[in-house]
């Protein structure tokens, strides 16, 4: 069904009505809906989805956990599939291309930080892939769990295509939340990386910064994730709970990512660092971190923050992951198992990611 729709500005935009599974309200399940996008414009670029990644976030937002929700919510930034049809303009896809997207469908492109090409930092504000405001049909934008997306060609991602498909698309946000601080912290050959946490993003730090050169030290409070963290090219595997095997690494550390999302005693890693040792945090505990001065001062150690990845750093990614065989660990879903995959992620019952079939949406 196509649709005229007038926007803010007065232009008219056709748009057409597409399957999407979303969320109505706060406490709604996830169910099939109808949503709206625009027909490309001449920069746009229009994908059928082939997969999407589950990502926490999806969840958080789906259900208002860091409120601003706006309803009806369609998650999903881990997007791969194919170009079906683009604007006269475009001139890096056609139709039949493999291509992705990822957490960002816009920014400014004009602050500092996207002419840096860091539009994650974008100071007005990035657009979201989904819930975030639309510029071009006002409302919110809506994310991967649809059939179809339209996307400005500078946002749209080349996929490799000696990859996985499917195991591709957790790359769009858990690779790229991981590789962008490994490379801002110099990670490589003759570094000592702590990755602590092994879940979606966790175990793509271990295979990334592995690729890199890097020797991987895994932290997790789980002994039934030893040996896996082992076959995902961790080096060695610390139990955090066991203080003699902590004592081993205290002050050996070049960088730490710190991927938990539970609270967790913070000190306990800061204190792995060595002298200018940085800990970035992807990860996102609900209640604040106690920090101790004494955690940071010896050493003159760092506590850091990271947020996704710019445009080309994630195509970056990319083309890196296509060059050493990189692609997430997945279990594949159809869209009808949404709510229940969302219980499981609560659980942390996945390894290491859900990636939903889109073709399921079709049925
Ligand atoms: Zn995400
Ligand atoms: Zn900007």
């Amino acid at each position: 069904m196509e649709a005229v729709k007038t926007t803010a500005e007065g232009t008219k935009i056709q748009t057409k009505a597409v399957k999407a599974f979303g969320a109505a309200a706060a406490d709604a399940q996830l169910q099939q809906m109808s949503i709206q996008r625009r027909t490309p414009t001449p920069h746009d670029v229009e994908i059928e989805i082939l997969y999407c990644g589950v990502c926490h976030s999806d969840l958080h937002t789906a259900r208002n956990e860091w409120h601003g929700t706006i309803y009806p919510c369609v998650p999903g930034h881990e997007i791969v599939g194919r170009v079906v049809s683009v604007g006269s303009h475009v001139t890096k896809f056609k139709p039949g291309d493999m291509a992705a997207v990822g957490c960002l469908v816009d920014s400014c492109r004009e602050c500092e930080y996207c002419k840096e090409g860091l539009e994650q930092y974008c100071e007005p504000g990035h657009t979201q892939t989904y819930n975030a405001p639309d510029k071009h049909l006002g409302k919110q934008t809506f994310g991967g769990y649809s059939e179809s997306i339209v996307v400005t060609e500078g946002f749209v991602l080349r996929v490799p295509e000696n990859l996985d498909l499917a195991a591709v698309a957790p790359l769009l946000c858990a690779g790229i939340t991981t590789y962008s601080p490994l490379k801002h912290w110099n990670v490589g050959p003759g570094k000592k990386v702590g990755i602590v946490g092994i879940g979606g993003l966790g175990h793509m730090g271990v295979k990334l910064a592995k690729a890199m050169g890097a020797e991987v030290i895994v932290f997790t409070t789980s002994p039934s994730k030893v040996a896996d963290a082992k076959r995902l090219g961790a080096d060695d595997v610390v139990l955090s709970t066991d203080e003699a095997q902590m004592a081993k690494y205290a002050g050996k550390l070049h960088f730490v990512i710190d991927a938990v999302s539970a609270a967790h005693n913070i000190n306990a890693y800061l204190n792995l660092l060595r002298i200018d040792g940085s800990l970035a945090l992807v990860g996102a505990p609900e209640h604040p971190l106690k920090v101790e001065a004494f955690s940071l001062i010896p050493y003159r150690r760092s506590f850091a923050g990271s947020m996704i990845g710019g445009i080309a750093e994630t195509q970056e990614m990319l083309d890196f992951c296509g060059k050493h065989n990189i692609v997430s660990d997945i279990e594949m879903i159809n869209i009808q198992q949404i709510n229940e995959a969302y219980e499981r992620l609560l659980k942390g019952d996945v390894k290491y990611r859900f990636v939903i079939n889109m073709a399921s949406l079709k049925k």
